[in-house]
């Protein structure tokens, strides 16, 4: 349980951060809040020859109201994200999202940033992002970019990020009036992390769904859209029979995952049941 040796960097900005991945490309990883990497290099399964940390770049922590878009920095910790008013009153499936995840000790040091690079195929925050059209900020030598979530995750832990770039910014839209949305998980007894979790957010206007976005996490390589459930649900009424039967769709055309703790059918039948409460809910609340 003791890392490969490394060298220790900790920059003073966001720009000598990104100075010293060009410098030092692939022999280097970004240590954010290290509840991911310092595992992993426990492991030896990461042996980074240098470890840049950001951890302390308090230029990259932030929630603020930027016009119509929720912007939180990369750093901010999931505890904050569960806590701060802005995103509870504003984003409440986000709020429930960190909330769900880890313990206390993992809340407060574990960060957005790192968790979205990190792309576990069973963390919490990626069916966020894709369920709330959130678009992720990077910046790397070139300059800044923003990369839709929906085109963010790849595979397997693999995202979109270029060698060289770091995720610097998460921007939400805000959600309307008419609204609603939750994030509900079957946690994993010892991880916590989600063998299911699902995002809802729901347009409603005079008892029709207007407009509905879904996504799974836990249940395939990366977190989606359940693009068939929400074609379901458009122009339909909120009557729960309607939403019990559009989610038997949940899994429709994905290779669902199957390992020790859950079969890839207990998978599927996770996936239909908490997507159906998580519309429910988010129906309740818009
Ligand atoms: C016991 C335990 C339980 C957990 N349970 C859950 C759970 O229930 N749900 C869940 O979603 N997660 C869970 N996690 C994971 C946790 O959320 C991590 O905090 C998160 O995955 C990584 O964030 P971090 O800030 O710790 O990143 P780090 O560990 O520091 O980094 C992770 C990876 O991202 C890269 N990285 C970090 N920041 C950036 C950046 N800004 N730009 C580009 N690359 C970056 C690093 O180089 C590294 O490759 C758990 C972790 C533990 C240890």
């Amino acid at each position: 349980m003791i890392p490969a040796s490394f060298e220790y960097h900790r920059p003073g900005s966001l720009q000598e951060a990104l100075q010293l991945l060009q410098t030092y490309g692939g022999e280097a990883s970004v240590l954010a809040g290290g509840h991911s990497l310092l595992p992993s290099m426990k492991l030896r399964l990461a042996r980074p020859g240098r470890i840049i940390d950001i951890g302390r770049l308090a230029e990259l922590n932030y929630i603020r109201e930027e016009g119509n878009a929720i912007a939180i920095g990369a750093l901010t910790t999931h505890h904050e994200i569960a806590t701060w008013d802005l995103v509870v009153n504003e984003l409440p499936f986000l709020a429930e999202a960190a909330a769900a995840i880890g313990d206390v000790q993992v809340r407060n040091k574990g960060t957005i940033g790192g968790s979205l690079a990190h792309a576990d195929p069973a963390a919490d925050y990626p069916a966020a992002v894709l369920a709330g059209n959130a678009e992720i900020v990077v910046q790397g030598a070139g300059g800044s970019r923003k990369i839709a979530a929906a085109d963010f995750f790849v595979d397997l832990f693999t995202t979109s990020l270029q060698p060289g770039e770091l995720i610097t910014e998460i921007r939400f839209p805000k959600l309307s009036g008419k609204t609603g949305s939750a994030y509900l998980k079957f946690p994993h007894p010892a991880s916590r992390f989600a063998v299911v979790g699902c995002a809802a957010v729901v347009t409603v206007d005079g008892g029709t769904i207007q407009e509905a976005r879904v996504a799974l996490t836990g249940v395939a390589s990366t977190a989606y859209r359940a693009k068939a459930v929400e074609d379901a649900l458009k122009g339909q009424s909120t009557d729960p029979a309607t939403v019990e039967q559009a989610v038997e769709k949940a899994t429709e055309g994905v290779d669902v995952m199957s390992d020790h703790f859950a079969s890839s059918e207990y998978r599927a039948h996770l996936a239909r049941v908490y997507a159906r409460r998580a519309l429910l809910k988010a129906i309740e609340r818009a």
